[in-house]
């Protein structure tokens, strides 16, 4: 059976926008959607704010009946106690996060995050509720090394182990050589990775699942390339950085397919 996936476009904020910022960036982006009636359920939008963020803009979704899902860009591993500066899955959870982003790149090399520490975090995520939005993606020299889905499907195969069949997750293809630098991957280079990607969740927690899960593309989105992605089978949406941080440009990504 075929399934249709709900095309996921997620800005990450990464550490731009003080809680000030962020409402007056969330009530621009509704209204940039709403004004063109580009508001619909033919596509979710979510957002990745800062932590110190997320109260507010929680309240600004709730008080207007603002559409976006709700995330944050990390959690700890821990769910409470002494773990100074940790925030807790649960925590992020009674904020009505739906998302958590997990071992995005820069955690992993400015961090040390380990596939192991990864994986850690996908049990936090999946203990609160939350869908986690699990990176990977391999750097040029990986690439050149190893060829181009290796290095993913391992960090993938490991940040599944114990996740159970109905998991909700969310798996994102970040090309760490794409990533802020302007150089985009192909949609063909996307989909073979996307693909395979899509190849491990079924290995591992089966074909419904395989079937069920969206896929995204993460690296230099932009309003000019991000159609070339979503026409992709595998491709089920975007994680978008820079891109996500300027209204308009937002805007016009959310728009794809208009
Ligand atoms: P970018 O970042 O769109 O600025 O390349 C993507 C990401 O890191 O999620």
């Amino acid at each position: 059976m075929v399934v249709a996936r709900l095309p996921l476009i997620a800005g990450n904020w990464k550490m731009n926008l003080d809680h000030q910022q962020a409402i007056a960036f969330v009530q621009k982006l509704h209204w940039a959607l709403k004004e063109a009636k580009h508001l619909d359920d033919s596509v979710e939008v979510g957002i990745f704010p800062p932590f110190t963020d997320l109260r507010t803009v929680q309240t600004l979704l709730d008080a207007d009946k603002i559409p976006f899902a709700l995330g944050a860009q990390d959690l700890s591993t821990k769910d409470s106690g002494a773990y100074t500066g940790e925030v807790s899955g649960a925590f992020l959870s009674k904020l009505n996060c739906a998302y958590v982003i997990i071992g995005h790149s820069e955690r992993r090399e400015y961090h040390g995050e380990t596939d192991e520490v990864v994986a850690a975090k996908v049990q936090a995520a999946l203990r609160h509720s939350l869908v986690p939005v699990i990176c990977v993606g391999e750097t040029l020299e990986q690439r050149e090394e190893s060829g181009p889905t290796a290095i993913s499907v391992g960090q993938l195969e490991v940040a599944l182990e114990g996740v159970p069949a109905d998991a909700d997750i969310v798996v994102a293809y970040e090309p760490v050589w794409a990533i802020g630098t302007g150089q985009v991957a192909s949609p063909e280079q996307a989909q073979e990775v996307c693909a395979k990607l899509r190849e491990v969740v079924a290995a591992k927690l089966g074909p419904d699942a395989g079937q069920r899960t969206r896929v995204l593309y993460g690296g230099s989105v932009k309003s000019a390339n991000i159609a070339s992605f979503m026409r992709e089978p595998d491709v089920d949406g975007a994680l978008v950085g820079g891109a996500s941080l300027v209204v308009d440009e937002f805007a016009a990504i959310i728009r794809y397919q208009k």
